[in-house]
Order: C-alpha cells, then structure tokens, then sequence
C-alpha cells in the first residue's frame, strides 16, 4: 500500500510544525523521516496514521493506497504503529501482548484461537523469540521488548508500518543489531513502512529512501547515497555527519577559499556572493610535499588512532580547526607527528553560494 500526503501543514497555537509538507511512499518500500528533535517527524507520522489531523485547507490531502483517507478514523486505516516506548501490557505475556490486538477485534472479525495461536507462534518465530512466549515484558531485554512491540503490530496484519524512533531507549550495540534485524525482516515481509530517527547512520543503513526534515519542512527527498553524495542544502550536508567549513568569497567565477578555487559543476556562481567550503573528514588529505595540487598548510594537533580510521585535529594559520580522517595505511605512509607543520589537500568538497543552487 502506497502513501502519500499532499500540502500538509499543521499548526499548534501559533506554532508551526508542518509548513506545506508533500511526500510519496511506494509500496513495499522502507522510508526514513531524518530530522533533528523538534523538526516535525512525529508530527508527520502521526497524522499519516490518522492520530492527529492537519490544518484544513483545499489542496491538502492524505492518501493510502491513492485512498483519501481524512475522513477515516485510526482503527479503519490498518496501520501499526510502534513507539520508542514500547507500550507492552506488563501484566500480559509476550504471547498474549502479541494476541491482543486479534483478540479484542468485533466477534465477527475475530480469528479463532487455534488461529490466533499460529500465528503468534508465527510472529514469535519472526521475531526471533519462539521460547519466550510466556515471558513477561518485565523478564525481557530492551531490544527485546521493541521487537514483541513489532510482532504485536504487525499481527493485525497493518498495510503500513510506522515506527516512531523505536530503537531510540536502547544502547549502541543493541541499536546496531535491531537496524539489521529490521532491514532483513523488511526484505522478508515487505510491508510498506516509515521509520522515524534523529540518527543519520540508522537513516543511511536501513532506509530505501531518506526524507530530510528541518523546521516543519522537508529539505531533501533521495536515496541514501544521494543525500549523503549529493546533499541539496547545506542543511543536509550538515545534518550527515562531522563536516569541515571554510568560508571564501567568488571572484573570476570562482569560489576562493585561501589556496583553494572551485569551479561549479554546472552553471555559474555570482560575483562577490560569500560562499562556504564544506568537506567532510574523509575527503581531506595530507601530505608531507606538495604534489602540484594547492595546499593549505596546517599544525597537527590531536591524533587519535583507536578506531576504524585515523583521525587527525588540525589547526590551520587562519586559527580554524580541521578533523581529517584517513586510513591506517595512510597514516603510516604519512606518519605525522603532533605539533608539526604539514600540507592539507582536498580530495572532494562541495561549495554553497547564496544565489547558487546545486
Ligand atoms: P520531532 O518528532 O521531529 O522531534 P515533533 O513532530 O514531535 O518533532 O514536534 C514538532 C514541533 O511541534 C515541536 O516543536 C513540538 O514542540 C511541537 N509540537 C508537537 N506536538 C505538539 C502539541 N500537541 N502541542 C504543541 N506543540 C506540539
Ligand atoms: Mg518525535
């Protein structure tokens, strides 16, 4: 079941949570809401879900399934619903958590209890939790409960899934395995779902699609790769992960930041507009003798080698701080050594200029 929201604002006192937000979900596909706190991702999931209603005007409109929906009510929506507080009866079992919401259906609606026992069984075996069924809530681990908080949605059999920071409560290690957990439970059942995070490497591992959100509006719409490779704001470009920024100016068509001119890729900046550098830590470089590329010269100030990468603080003559990161090989082939001086190069970068958009 497709979804798609059309010029949704929704306001809360004079506040304004959603300002004209549109989005397409395809069917089957998985879609991440990426947003800082306050940025309207709840907001948005819940109006999707018929929880909360958006600010009447003409062209607004609510689809599932290309169905307009306003007017349906949450329980004929068929959407399952799972929050960063697992919400699971503590005086239930997992089996009978999972159950609920076939049992308390209309008699007419309500599968049978060998029926219902299968499937809970099913679910339970989905979730990788066949033996814990008489378990209480209380007897589980967190990253536990979040999955029995799945199970229990997905056995109404919701066309639609929306999972509101649902590994948000949980510890690094714990989020890392539900994120594959998840991906490879979505390959299998396909149901078409949006995930809610703040968290932009959740967003960039698990989603088809990332929907960028910032201040009630939605910045970029792309694939995970897009709007990592090809951020369109400097918002998102931020938003992505650690990014270096210089500021320059454009002179002779270009953006001049010290030693560094960039030509656009396409079409041209405007004379005299400020414009800002951003590079993220992997695409700097440093060497030790120039190599015909422009260089900026710079102290090393900080290494700290305990990780994947080798990351290395700077501090240019201009005062600004740089974090570079490279790889061990690369570091030893360099082998720099705090306090000394030595060459930045950049190996990729973007440039933002007002009246200049990529
Ligand atoms: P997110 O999920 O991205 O953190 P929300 O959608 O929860 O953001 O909230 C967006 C903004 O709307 C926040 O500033 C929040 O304070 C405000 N907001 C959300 N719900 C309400 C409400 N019921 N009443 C007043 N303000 C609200
Ligand atoms: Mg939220």
């Amino acid at each position: 079941m497709s979804i798609e929201v059309r010029n949704i604002s929704k306001t809360f006192g004079r506040f304004s949570a959603l300002k004209h937000v549109s989005l397409r979900v395809e069917a089957g596909e998985l879609v991440a809401l990426l947003g800082p706190s306050g940025s309207g991702k709840t907001t948005l999931l819940r109006i999707i879900a018929g929880l909360d209603v958006p600010d009447p005007s003409q062209d607004m409109q609510v689809l599932l399934s290309e169905e307009d929906v306003a007017a349906r009510h949450v329980g004929s929506r068929q959407v399952g619903f799972v929050f960063q507080h697992y919400a699971l009866f503590r005086h239930m079992t997992v089996f009978d958590n999972i159950a609920f919401g076939l049992r308390v259906r209309p008699r007419q609606q309500r599968p049978g209890r060998k029926e219902i026992e299968e499937k809970v069984t099913r679910l339970l075996r989905l979730i990788q939790l066949e033996n814990l069924g008489n378990r209480y809530p209380s007897q589980l681990s967190g990253g536990q409960r979040q999955r029995v908080a799945l199970a229990r949605a997905l056995a109404i059999e919701p066309k639609v899934l929306l999972l509101d920071e649902p590994f948000g409560a949980l510890d690094a290690r714990v989020r890392q395995d539900l994120r594959n957990w998840l991906r490879r439970l979505h390959e299998e059942i396909h149901i078409t779902s949006v995930f809610v995070t703040h968290d932009q490497e959740e967003a960039l591992e698990l989603a088809d699609r990332v929907v960028v959100m910032n201040e009630g509006k939605i910045e970029q719409v792309g694939t995970p790769d897009e709007v990592f490779h090809h951020p369109k704001t400097e918002f998102v470009m931020r938003f992505m992960g650690h990014v270096n920024l210089f500021h320059g100016r454009v002179e002779s068509d270009k953006a001049v930041f010290g030693p560094w001119e960039l030509e656009p890729d396409e079409g041209v900046y405007t004379e005299g507009k400020d414009a800002r550098l951003f590079v993220r830590p992997h695409e700097m470089d440093i060497l030790r003798e120039p190599d015909g590329r422009p260089m900026a010269e710079a102290t090393v100030k900080r290494i700290h080698s305990a990780g994947p990468y080798v990351k290395v603080e700077l501090h240019l003559e201009s005062g600004e701080i740089l974090l570079v990161e490279l790889s061990h090989d690369r570091f030893r082939e360099i082998n720099p050594v705090v306090g000394e001086k030595i060459l930045v190069g950049l190996r990729n970068a973007r440039v933002f200029s007002e009246d200049y958009v990529i």
